[in-house]
């Protein structure tokens, strides 16, 4: 029977039409409440489930041949999670329309400030005055102009910051980083490269309270010690800095795009 062949191959048993099920086995969606998944089937052994901005689609990438019930009681358990994760992509998309208009929120090492924006025939600066930050550029300078003098001076910010936490935590952990980078990083807060001793970190961070940068600098220099994020990871983080949870959770209270890790 050939409907038995489409039910072999495939995760969706719904339909007896040979066509509508081969169309399913390629994109299906889960509908769960207000949330609309997209299932993509691929020749993988695990189901992955991921958030993208802008709007935060949801998709997940699952075996050719997992159940769709499955799938669906997989999806409905990371409920939390996936709103979550669509709440953070919406409110980083909010903070990233930015105007550099007077008065216009931004934020510094955690604290709210309002800009002053200034015309002036010199070099563009950014300031704090009078608990204002104020963004200094040549009259006419166009939008995107004033965005990458911002994302510079905040990439600044976090060089130096970075400079001494390393200084600080390197003789504390026992280990040398050789290169660190400050970029914008669309998905994670840091990354680190064992192999060559180095760390990258999000320049967003800057944004953040300065103890969240200090969290993230100490776990990706944790895996120097301890590459991947498995239980003696964790007990290197609780020796070093005990409260790392509450960092974490801090961290991800506030707008960002994903996590780097989960568990
Ligand atoms: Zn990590």
């Amino acid at each position: 029977m050939k409907w038995n062949v489409f039910s072999r191959s495939s995760s969706s048993n719904l339909n007896t039409d040979g066509s509508v099920l081969m169309a399913a086995t390629k994109n299906t969606t889960l509908t769960l409440g207000e949330i609309t998944v997209e299932v993509v089937r691929k020749d993988i052994k695990n189901v992955h489930l991921s958030v993208y901005p802008p709007m935060g689609a949801v998709r997940m990438s699952a075996p050719t041949r997992m159940n769709l019930q499955t799938l669906r009681a997989y999806a409905i358990s990371r409920l939390p999670w996936i709103r979550q994760q669509m709440r953070k992509i919406l409110e980083q998309e909010r903070e990233t329309s930015r105007e550099y208009l007077d008065r216009e929120t931004h934020y510094v090492w955690g604290s709210r400030y309002l800009l002053k924006l200034e015309e002036k025939e010199t070099p563009p600066v950014v300031l704090y005055k009078h608990n204002r930050l104020v963004l200094q550029v040549r009259p006419g300078t166009p939008l995107a102009k004033k965005h990458a003098v911002m994302a510079e001076w905040y990439r600044d910010q976090l060089k130096h910051a970075v400079a001494s936490l390393v200084e600080k935590w390197e003789p504390l952990l026992g280990v040398t980083v050789e290169r660190f980078f400050v970029q914008h990083m669309k998905t994670r807060w840091g990354s680190c490269n064992p192999a060559t001793g180095t760390i990258r970190l999000n320049s967003e961070l800057a944004k953040k309270p300065p103890e969240c940068l200090e969290y993230i600098v100490v776990h990706e220099m944790v895996h120097l010690l301890e590459p991947t994020h498995n239980q003696r990871f964790v007990a290197l983080m609780d020796r070093y800095m005990s409260d790392w949870h509450f960092y974490r959770d801090k961290l991800n209270r506030l707008p960002v795009r994903h996590e780097d890790w989960v568990y």
